[in-house]
């Protein structure tokens, strides 16, 4: 596809596995910013460069439709990571084919993936940039640099040029499974919070929430186990916006994420975290809290839909009360079954999120095209899985799945869940390993991609549509 200005017209060629640049214009110092080789052309000039990250950020100069845009004006959104940086052509289709009024949210890594991978925040945008324009994108895209811990992963993501900043101060929630006690609270960081505990406790309890359907009374020991739960965490976010609205040039879109947690976030808690991150001067436009059970990567949800449908009604009620903001779904992919409840819950104020199902659709093509490479692939994700396993929301079991793939319907055993949860935590340890023959298996992937895009397209469309369906049909607000 092409993307045309006034002066220029840029378009991605493809030659068998490799990729390049082109770009034209009737002049030539029109072609100053790009960097390659340029001929004349016609009536002007042509010129061929590298998919780099030079010629990503000319691009962007160049066509505002290149720039990622804030989604928070936009009701309802999705976001869909690409680890390996060939997805965004067919997410783009996905989106153009099945998610008509969707923010799509096509730049997306959280810092994690991005250590795992030894990717920068520019590589995942500039892959974005070029996937864009291959699939003559013009309708614009969200950049979400997700899970951040660190004041650096801030600077990492500003310096891409990302514009959703995902604040993720889980590491600072405490474990008040075994109960909490009035001394407790009083160990928190009173100072930085601001605050102090018969304040706190004035504020809130014997308050009445309402949860949409219900009302709660908050009692003294909610407060006590919000606080000393997530009190330190609080401090965690507002340090981190802190330092995102001190360092951003660009406006941005926040979202506080505490999904990653063993422990479920009550109602309560979640109404508490956003008084207090808002009495601190914090804005945010999604919050994931941690929802009832059920959310596991890559699979159905596994939970009870009904309790999913309450839980998600309770925590759109009070995001409704400081102003409305969306509730964010992460480990959101291969959910069919709840999207519908999902958007009827939220009024459509909803976020998806995710990301390493767009990974499977890229080794159901290798497994189609390079059963070998595919199964490298499996016997060291499968390895890997019990140790990575731990740092994930997983329950699939390695012995219920063949060591060998003599004979398997390797499409099938993708779609199962147990292989692809293996498959999706295993990603890091097998795409930095090597096959048999020393050969790196990232590389390898890459060419099976490259050189097989419209089947990579075809099934990332169809996969991905399939999420995007139910998210489309958004009611208006009431
Ligand atoms: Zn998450």
């Amino acid at each position: 596809m092409t993307l045309r200005t006034d002066a220029l017209e840029a378009s991605i060629r493809v030659d068998g596995t490799a990729r390049s640049l082109q770009v034209t214009a009737p002049a030539a110092e029109d072609l100053t910013p790009f960097e390659g080789t340029a001929v004349a052309h016609g009536e002007g000039h042509l010129l061929t460069g590298p998919l780099s990250t030079a010629n990503a950020v000319a691009l962007q100069a160049a066509f505002p439709v290149l720039r990622p845009r804030r989604i928070s004006d936009h009701r309802t959104s999705v976001g869909t990571g690409d680890r390996m940086g060939l997805a965004t052509p067919g997410q783009a289709r996905a989106f153009a084919e099945h998610g008509t009024g969707v923010m799509p949210v096509l730049a997306q890594q959280s810092i994690r993936e991005m250590d795992r991978l030894g990717r920068s925040a520019r590589s995942v945008m500039d892959d974005a940039v070029f996937g864009l324009l291959e699939a003559g994108w013009e309708s614009g895209f969200g950049a979400d640099c997700d899970h951040i811990k660190t004041t650096e992963g801030i600077d990492r993501g500003l310096e891409a040029g990302f514009v959703m900043f995902t604040l993720d101060p889980g590491d600072a929630v405490a474990d008040v499974t075994a109960g909490v006690t009035r001394a407790d609270a009083e160990a928190l960081p009173w100072d930085l919070l601001e605050d102090d505990l018969a304040s706190l406790e004035a504020r809130y309890a014997g308050r009445t929430l309402d949860l949409g359907g219900e009302q709660i009374t908050v009692g003294e020991q909610d407060v006590l186990t919000a606080a000393v739960k997530y009190g330190r965490a609080v401090v965690e976010a507002v340090r981190l916006h802190h330092h995102l609205l001190e360092r951003a040039e660009h406006e941005v879109d926040v979202e506080i994420a505490v999904d990653e947690t063993a422990w479920e976030t009550t109602f309560f808690e979640h109404f508490y975290l956003a008084a207090e991150l808002r009495r601190l001067g914090v804005t945010w436009s999604s919050f994931a809290p941690r929802y009832v059970d059920g959310f596991e990567k890559g699979v159905e949800f596994l939970g009870d839909a009904e309790e999913l449908r309450r839980n998600l009604e309770a925590h759109h009620a009070i995001a409704e009360q400081f102003g409305g903001y969306k509730i964010s779904l992460h480990t959101g992919s291969d959910k069919f079954s709840i999207y519908p409840l999902c958007v009827e819950a939220t009024e459509g104020l909803v976020h998806l999120k995710t990301s390493g199902t767009s990974y499977l659709c890229g080794l159901e093509v290798v497994a189609e095209q390079d059963p070998e490479l595919f199964s490298a692939i499996w016997g060291i994700s499968r390895a890997s899985y019990v140790r990575a396993r731990a740092s994930y929301q997983v329950s699939a079991e390695e012995s219920r799945t063949p060591a060998s793939l003599e004979g398997a319907d390797l499409r099938e055993l993708i779609r199962s869940n147990d292989a692809r949860q293996i498959l999706h935590v295993g990603y890091g340890d097998s795409l930095n390993g090597t096959d048999a023959a020393g050969s790196s298996i990232h590389d390898r992937v890459l060419a099976v991609l490259a050189a097989h895009q419209d089947r990579h397209g075809a099934i990332l469309a169809e996969h991905i549509g399939r999420h995007l369906a139910p998210f489309s049909a958004v009611p208006a607000p009431r």
